[in-house]
Parts: structure tokens; C-alpha cells; sequence
């Protein structure tokens, strides 16, 4: 772990293993309680004085050592993840444009100034607005994007001169080391970023409650952000959470185009990415053809070693999670729908998969399924279309493949969702705009690093009199 500057290790150990070939690649130190406890109480006495010109240049180098290092780390991801080499150089990538955003955003001063003497009982004053870093932020993050998900929660904190806590998910917190060492070479004095390891079930309420915390920022499932929500008390979240996001074809789409979209949607980065697509939401008049070009896509899908630089797809990220799609698959077979191509799995290796026909309240498609399915639903005509779009519990993102303006116009209005991409995949989003989701997928406060570095400050306002 990184505790206040220093290495720290424990007699206790979790074992990070390869997904796809079940080799134990390193082990993390499982923390106790006082270790928890000593790296809030460090970041709590640490008062950061670094100037918005010093955090620009700590998080530029950042996004240059992890650019020189690119491939070194995306092995990194990909030995614990099992996610292909193509995805995790992609997601260093990512990484890089965070942290040169964050660079430069933070030189920007978002403070407001209001005249008073607006009205009759006004004054000859002015009041201005400072935003103020927290007292401590705990940080937790899924497996899906070991690099890239750490990097939009730390590289805002840093942009506001703030301390953070991080527990990275158990099964891949090695690249979260990674990163930490890298922004302290980068410059960033210690106390402001710490990672901790171990067992949720032994440390993530202490994360939670422990009083320094003044806020939690959290990436992962709809169980566990409830869990959050429920047990935090007194202090405010951010939780960006599963999603079920669709893509929506019409009868007017380029069915070429909308089938290409669908399909990287599906299959980038192992199907395991919140916004991946999840649903194919298809008018009927043009189904069977949207459904044969899929199945083209999809078959031409290279997928095998992810440590094969040619290979497209990897594995899932354990075996469980991919029996867990073998089984969702047989089951909406069981209730009508017409399985086309793959459900094949080899231990954590689970194959592009296509199923037409699939009927829209089966759990295959109601539930999240975080791996490589490709399940088409036929819908009639627009309402129905959105009507399916919204029977879910989760609203993140969505794809829509339409030219109807009229089509459009609705499907912005009336998708119960945080984002609506027209003619591109739901993950598509730049590393700095508003990104999140409503209903189950999250509360509504967004991430993307203008916004989690408002929601990661106080503002203040002070007056003075003006003549
Ligand atoms: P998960 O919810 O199982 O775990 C996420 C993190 O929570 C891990 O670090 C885990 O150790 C920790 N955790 C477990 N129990 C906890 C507890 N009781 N209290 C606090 N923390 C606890 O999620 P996962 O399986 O790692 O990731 C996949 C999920 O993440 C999917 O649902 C995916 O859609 C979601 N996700 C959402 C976004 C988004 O931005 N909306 C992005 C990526 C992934």
C-alpha cells in the first residue's frame, strides 16, 4: 500500500490473478482497521500549499510519464484484468487526456463576483466566490478500467488541491501502485494520495464513516453504491453506477453504420464497460438486416490471448463473470430467444454472442449482463421503442442511429438517461464533459473532470464594500 509516503505491507495478502490463464501475477497486502485509520488521520493533519501552477505541472508530467510508459502499463492492466492489449493501450490513452485536461482546467479560475447594487435595497458592496478543497476524500473503484477509473477520481482531486484515500477493486489494484508511483514522480506530495487494499468486507465501512471523510466517490455496481448511500451518514457522494445502456436503430438508419457502432459497443473492452452497449433495440422493418450484418461483425471478432497484441477481445475478468453470461444467454433462450452465433466459454474466455428475438423483460437484458452479448430486441415504431429504452431500472447512456430530426428531438426529450449520443456509441464522451447517470445508474451528480472537481470543493463566498 501507499501510506503516507511509505511502502506498506501486511502479514495478510489477496492474490491477483490472471484471468485468462489463472496464474497468481503479485499479491496486495489486506489491511487492517489501524492502517485505515492512520492514512485518514495523515491526510486530515496535511495542509496541501500547492499552486494552481504547481498541480498543472504535476498533472501534465503524469499524462507524460504514463505516455512514455504506455505500453509497459497497459501490460500491467491486461496481466490483471484479462483485458486484450488493443483495449488497455486505449484506456492509457484515456488516462493521458485526464490528466492533461486536469492540467489545464485547474490553471482556470471558476470563481464568480455579484454586484449588490442590483435593486432598491441594494448596497454598495460586492461578493465574491473561492472554491475550497475538502477535508478528506475516499475514492473506490471497479475492475472495468483499472487505470482510467482511478485517474477520474484522483486527477480532479489534485486539480483542487485535495487528499484522497483510495481503495482500487481487489481484483485489480496493481495498476492503481502503478499510478500512485507515477504522480509521485511526478511531484505530488504523498499525503494527498494513498491507496489502501484489502477486503471490502473488512475495510469499506471504516471508508465510509470514518469522520475525516467529507466525501465518497464511487464507481462500481447498483448493490454496493446503495450499500453507500445507505451507510455514509452525515456526508455527501458521488456514485456512478451499472448501466443496461441501449442502442436504438431506426428504419431510416445506415444499417452498415448502426451495426459497426452496435458491435464495437458490444465487444470493446470485453463488453465490460458501464456504458457498453447492452441492448440492440431494433425496428422490425429493418431487423433482419441490421441482424446479419451483426452477426458478420461479430464472427470477424478476434478474440483469444489478450496479451496477443492482434487479439481484439480478452477475457472477462474472472470466471465467474463469464459462467454468469453463459448463463443469462441460455436463459432467454429458454424464453424465446433465437441464439445466432457464440455463448462458448472457456474458463474466463467468453465468446461475442448474438441472440435475435429477445424478449425485453427477460433478465438477460433486464438485468446488467457485463460481458460481450449482443441481444437484439425488434421493436414496431418509436414509442415502443422508447418504451423498452425505459423499462429498466438503470439510466446511464444511449446510442441512437437515426437522421429523423423529429425522431431525434424525441428521443433527447424522453430517454430516461444522462446521455444521448446520436450516431455514436453511449460510452462515446470526452474526459472532461459531464458524465453520468440517473435512476439506478446514479444519483445525478456527474463525473468527467470539470464536474467532479465542483463536486469535490466547497464554495465559499465573501463581500466586501465597494465605493
Ligand atoms: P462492485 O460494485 O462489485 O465493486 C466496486 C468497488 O466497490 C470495488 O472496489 C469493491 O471492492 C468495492 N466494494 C465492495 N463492497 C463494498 C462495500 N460494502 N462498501 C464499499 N465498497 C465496496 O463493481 P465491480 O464489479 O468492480 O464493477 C462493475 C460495475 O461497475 C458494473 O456494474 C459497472 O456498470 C459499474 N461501472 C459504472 C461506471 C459508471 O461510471 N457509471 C463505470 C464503470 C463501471
Amino acid at each position: 500500500m501507499r501510506i503516507g509516503g511509505k511502502l506498506v505491507g501486511s502479514d495478510r495478502v489477496i492474490e491477483v490473478f490472471n484471468p485468462y490463464n489463472n496464474q497468481v501475477i503479485g499479491t496486495v497486502p489486506k489491511a487492517g482497521l489501524e492502517q485505515i485509520r492512520e492514512a485518514y488521520e495523515i491526510a486530515a493533519a496535511y495542509k496541501p500549499k500547492l499552486s494552481r501552477y504547481d498541480r498543472s505541472k504535476i498533472l501534465r508530467r503524469t499524462g507524460e510519464l504514463l505516455d512514455a510508459r504506455r505500453q509497459e502499463i497497459a501490460e500491467v492492466i491486461t496481466a490483471e484484468s484479462g483485458l486484450s492489449l488493443k483495449d488497455t493501450l486505449y484506456e492509457v490513452g484515456r488516462a493521458y487526456d485526464v490528466f492533461v485536461l486536469s492540467s489545464t482546467l485547474c490553471l482556470q479560475d471558476d470563481s464568480q463576483t455579484f454586484s449588490c447594487d442590483l435593486t432598491p435595497h441594494g448596497q454598495k458592496r460586492r461578493i465574491y466566490t473561492q472554491r475550497d478543497p475538502l477535508r478528506c476524500i475516499t475514492a473506490i473503484t471497479p475492475f472495468n478500467h483499472p487505470l482510467n477509473q482511478v485517474a477520474h477520481k484522483v486527477a480532479p482531486s489534485i486539480a483542487t488541491n485535495n487528499k484522497m484515500v483510495l481503495k482500487p477493486s481487489e481484483k485489480t489494484p496493481l495498476t492503481a501502485l502503478l499510478l500512485a508511483d507515477v504522480l509521485y514522480e511526478a511531484g505530488l506530495p504523498p499525503e494527498m494520495f494513498q491507496v489502501v487494499t484489502g477486503d471490502p468486507r473488512e475495510i469499506a465501512d471504516e471508508m465510509l464513516t470514518n469522520p475525516n471523510v467529507e466525501l465518497i466517490t464511487f464507481t462500481g455496481g447498483v448493490a454496493v453504491g446503495k450499500y453507500i448511500a445507505n451507510k455514509m451518514g452525515y456526508r455527501r457522494a458521488v456514485l456512478e453506477l451499472g448501466g443496461n445502456d441501449p442502442i436504438i436503430v431506426m428504419e431510416d438508419a445506415d444499417i452498415e453504420r448502426a451495426a459497426t457502432l452496435a458491435a464495437g459497443g458490444s465487444y470493446k473492452n470485453s463488453g465490460q464497460r458501464c456504458t457498453a452497449v447492452k441492448r440492440m433495440i431494433v425496428h422490425e422493418a429493418v431487423a433482419d438486416e441490421f441482424v446479419e450484418k451483426l452477426l458478420a461483425k461479430s464472427k470477424a471478432w478476434k478474440y483469444g490471448d489478450p496479451a496477443d497484441p492482434k487479439t481484439e477481445m480478452g477475457t472477462v475478468i474472472d470466471e465467474a463473470a463469464a459462467r454468469y453470461c453463459e448463463d443469462m444467454t441460455n436463459d432467454a433462450v429458454t424464453k424465446g430467444a433465437k441464439l445466432l452465433y457464440g455463448n462458448v466459454r472457456k474458463g474466463a474466455l467468453y465468446s461475442p454472442t448474438v441472440l435475435d428475438h429477445v424478449p425485453f423483460d427477460c433478465p438477460l437484458v433486464k438485468q446488467e449482463t457485463f460481458g460481450p452479448v449482443s441481444p437484439v430486441i425488434r421493436v414496431k415504431d418509436i414509442d415502443h421503442a422508447i418504451r423498452v429504452s425505459n423499462s429498466t431500472a438503470y439510466g446511464l447512456s444511449s446510442g441512437v442511429c437515426t437522421n429523423r430530426l423529429d425522431y431525434i428531438t424525441r428521443f433527447v426529450s424522453e430517454l430516461e438517461v444522462g446521455t444521448v449520443n446520436v450516431w455514436e456509441v453511449p460510452g462515446y464522451r470526452i474526459e472532461m464533459s459531464p458524465f453520468g447517470g440517473i435512476k439506478d445508474s446514479g444519483l445525478g451528480y456527474k463525473e468527467g473532470v470539470l464536474e467532479a472537481m465542483k463536486s469535490f470543493t466547497n464554495v465559499k463566498t465573501y463581500s466586501l464594500p465597494w465605493v
